[in-house]
């Protein structure tokens, strides 16, 4: 009989600290969940050099990391309180969706179609899709000549949808699921090509400047957002002021200069804020 009494008195409790205060539902605002925990995860990538890197010893460093870190501190969470969780092209929607984390800082560009599943803050910045080809690839100068070309882009990414919409019949599309594997496949010459954005792209000419190279002439527009639970405004509305705070108060700026800098990449004036 004691011991009955005493896994239902432990159960009581566990109950009861799940209900009290620091206990937020996953409905809740993110600025609610942000002050009553003290704790984010948010989803980035590990792999976009400059932009949000995961470093041989286990810290995150980059642009979006630093939006994703100044964001969160303005919603009161300090970056040692940041759990951080890759999310790759294709599962921005669901990671968001399914609770897995709370915002997404991810070179996730705005779009209607996301939209319709997630909302978003900002934008912070913009670029614009680009090619990445070997050296010894003159030839190649734009999209428009990728006849018969393997071009290499990521599954669930704008880049992957706008090759298939717009050059799908002169070009054979192959998707992975990760950008360094598209890199991986063009210096051992299996493709002939990658496209995503610029920002992106020139982060993978730091790595081996010898042998590749960006073509430069962007042919879409993209604007990145940070991605959060669909229908939560006061979140968005929190997350946009804590952005205009990083750009009006220079954090924008030296962010891009130490991360991106180094790339050669020329640094876009910073984006108005505006209504989505
Ligand atoms: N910004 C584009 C997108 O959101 C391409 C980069 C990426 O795959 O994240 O799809």
């Amino acid at each position: 009989m004691r011991w009955r009494t005493l896994v239902a008195s432990a159960l009581l409790l566990v109950t009861a600290a799940a209900c009290g205060p620091g206990k937020v539902s996953p409905t809740d605002s993110l600025v609610a969940r942000a002050s009553a925990t003290d704790h984010l995860t948010i989803g980035i990538r590990f792999d976009a050099p400059g932009l949000s890197e995961r470093t041989v010893d286990g810290r995150f460093v980059g642009f979006d990391v630093d939006v994703a870190t100044f964001v969160a501190s303005e919603l009161g969470v300090a970056a040692k309180d940041i759990t951080w969780r890759e999310t790759t092209s294709a599962t921005r929607e669901t990671d968001l969706t399914s609770g897995a984390v709370d915002l997404v800082v991810a070179t996730y560009s705005i779009t209607d179609k996301r939209k319709q599943l997630v909302s978003f803050a900002g934008p912070y910045f913009t670029t614009g899709q680009d090619l990445l080809v070997r050296r010894t690839s003159p030839d190649i100068t734009g999209p428009e000549t990728l006849n018969g070309r393997r071009l290499c882009s990521v599954t669930g990414s704008t880049p992957a949808e706008q090759v298939r919409d717009r050059f799908a019949q002169a070009v054979q599309l192959v998707e992975y699921p990760r950008y360094p594997d598209c890199v991986t496949a063009l210096l051992a010459g299996q493709i002939d090509a990658m496209t995503t954005d610029g920002v992106i792209l020139a982060g993978y000419v730091t790595r081996d400047p010898e042998l590749l190279k960006v073509v430069g002439k962007p042919f879409s527009k993209e604007s990145y957002g940070v991605g959060l639970r669909k229908g939560d405004t006061q979140g968005v509305n929190a997350v946009d002021d804590a952005i205009r705070k990083m750009i009006s108060s220079g954090e924008w700026l030296r962010s891009l200069n130490a991360n991106i800098g180094p790339s050669g990449y020329q640094l876009p004036a910073p984006p108005e804020v505006t209504e989505k």
